[in-house]
């Protein structure tokens, strides 16, 4: 028989000893939930020492029901995490410099891959978990994610999240934390979803304006691995209603991960021996978080999609992040002594088709998930001659390209569009209808209108705000993506006097002077806090999509080359 570290009977063992004594209501137990894990109420905790003679925990009775006393644990826990999956489930390739929407910003210290390579792909992923388990055994390992997890491609859309759901399901997710791009498919959506799955998708700062509580129930849970009680509390980006759809998630409203983990971490501290935030915010916010919250052992991060590793420890905390796309698996080993951390071991297993192997079942669950839409999925649309890259803060090729055919649709003098932080790079060859929708997964309507000079200085200066706010919790969005515009922005200078040497068509910008501008409707909306788009004049949407418009323009280009760049200047 398996045992845990101090001797304890297989977790599975546990947890059917301990449905049969606890009564049902404090088994806080999604539906499907997996005897591997459990929920760390006050009665569990009890059973959990009763059953597993925890050592130098007091003696338990039931009743009356004793307070939990803080555990001298030893142990050693493996904590595995991805982040920002963003429904890319399939391998592709990288290069160093432009692979995926973030490692396409020079300049940018953590986020780069290695080398090049084919990397990822969610079957090579579960190989890499599988193995890990197998060498550490399975009851000392837990798998969590840190959200932007199941929207953003066709096939996501085409299933609602349902077809990552279902993988991550299948490999035996313990946690995870949504992110900004979880409420896609509206938040009532999001609660379908975790009714399939039985791991939980929380976030503690997400607040259901109704009840004031948050949304899907306890964003905390207590699992116990390598005989040690490890304390997940979820946070997402506190930015999410700025990011997307504003009627996604009219129910929720977002406050401030730092205080609200203020209030949730002394209380989790109490349950466990290692307290783990699991945490949407970006890599910025974490380490504000590490720094302002005591009582943080372990940050597993994401939203900002960046390679930390080593970990940076930041106050009492050691944070970690490992890139996007299931491209890579962190891997974190926890060494805990006398109930405390001693020691954190980290690696990021980058998943390179020559160094990894695709688990065989997740091959053929992918290709029956994938196998009712085919056709659509892999409709050619046109050619590639060169890499076109999606970048998130400086100007992108793949959006300059969007942008001009949006432009030269509407006949406008400008296009708009935002700066998006999720997305591969097209490789040289056939682009796939699922490339470009895994660049331009949402919905929205192609927007005319008329904007003065004045207008679109005001939507520049915006996005060099957005980039650099006085108060990092304000960071929100990409660089704004143009098409006849070239512009100069520089972000040493103070906000609101950034943007210069602005000209449309070739001649400097007439601040009173009317043009006319397409954009789309989440722009229009104010995404990424843009309130120009909606106090221009004659808004109307056109008969087409974007999406449609964007797949004819490629269409007619047959052959898409990578725009030569240069219309905007970025001085940091
Ligand atoms: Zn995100």
């Amino acid at each position: 028989m398996v045992r845990c570290g101090r001797g304890c009977p297989t977790e599975k063992n546990v947890h059917n000893t301990m449905t049969r004594f606890a009564p049902r209501s404090t088994l806080r137990l999604p539906a499907l939930m997996k005897c591997r894990v459990w929920t760390g109420t006050v009665t569990t905790f009890v059973l959990l020492l009763a059953s597993c003679s925890y050592a130098g925990a007091p003696k338990a009775s039931i009743d009356p029901p004793p307070v939990p006393q803080p555990a001298r644990a030893h142990g050693t826990i493996c904590i595995l995490h991805t982040n920002d999956i963003h429904g890319d489930l399939r391998e592709f390739r990288v290069d160093t410099g432009t692979a995926t929407a973030q490692t396409g910003d020079r300049g940018r210290a953590f986020q780069q891959y290695p080398r090049a390579g084919v990397v990822g792909g969610f079957a090579r992923l579960a190989g890499a978990v599988e193995k890990i388990r197998r060498t550490h055994g399975t009851q000392n390992v837990i798998l969590v994610d840190a959200g932007d997890t199941f929207g953003d491609q066709l096939l996501s859309n085409l299933t609602r999240g349902e077809a990552t759901l279902r993988v991550m399901d299948a490999l035996g997710y313990t946690f995870m934390a949504l992110g900004n791009h979880d409420f896609e498919y509206t938040a009532a959506n999001t609660r379908r979803l975790q009714g399939l799955v039985r791991f939980p998708m929380r976030a503690a700062n997400a607040i259901v304006v109704a009840t004031g509580q948050p949304f899907l129930g306890d964003p905390t849970e207590v699992v116990t691995a390598g005989g040690v009680r490890v304390g997940l509390l979820a946070l997402t980006y506190h930015n999410t209603d700025q990011t997307g759809n504003r009627d996604n998630t009219r129910e929720l409203k977002f406050r401030s991960g730092i205080d609200v983990a203020r209030e949730y971490v002394p209380a989790l501290r109490q349950r466990a021996d290692v307290v783990v935030v699991v945490s949407h915010q970006g890599a910025v916010v974490d380490s504000l978080l590490g720094e302002r919250v005591p009582g943080i052992d372990i940050i597993v991060g994401g939203h900002s999609h960046d390679r930390i590793q080593p970990p940076r420890r930041v106050g009492g905390a050691w944070i970690v992040q490992a890139l996007s796309d299931a491209s890579a698996l962190g891997e974190l080993t926890v060494v805990v002594e006398q109930g405390r951390v001693r020691r954190v071991v980290s690696s990021i297993h980058e998943l390179y088709a020559d160094q990894y192997q695709p688990e065989r079942r997740f091959v053929q669950l992918l290709d029956s998930i994938r196998a009712p839409f085919r056709d659509t999925l892999d409709a050619v649309v046109a050619t590639a001659s060169a890499r076109i890259g999606r970048h998130y803060k400086s100007e992108s090729p793949v959006d300059v390209v969007a942008a001009e055919i949006l432009r030269a649709h509407g006949q406008a003098d400008v296009a708009f569009l935002p700066g998006l932080g999720f997305g591969v790079t097209i490789q040289p060859g056939p682009i796939t209808r699922e490339m470009i929708v895994g660049l331009f997964p949402h919905p929205t309507s192609a927007v005319h209108e008329r904007l003065t000079g004045a207008q679109i200085m005001q939507v520049l200066e915006q996005s060099a705000t957005n980039l650099r706010p006085a108060d990092d919790m304000d960071r929100v969005g990409g660089l704004v993506q143009t098409a006849g515009l070239r512009w100069t922005v520089d972000l040493t200078k103070a906000a609101g006097q950034r943007v210069r040497d602005v000209s449309v068509g070739g001649a400097p910008i007439d601040r009173a002077k009317s043009y006319s501008v397409m954009t789309n409707g989440g722009l229009l909306q104010g995404t990424h806090r843009y309130s120009a788009f909606a106090e221009g004049t004659d808004i109307g949407r056109d008969a087409k999509p974007f999406g449609v418009i964007l797949e004819e323009g490629l269409r007619a280009m047959r052959t898409v080359r990578a725009p030569a760049g240069g219309s905007v200047t970025l001085l940091r």
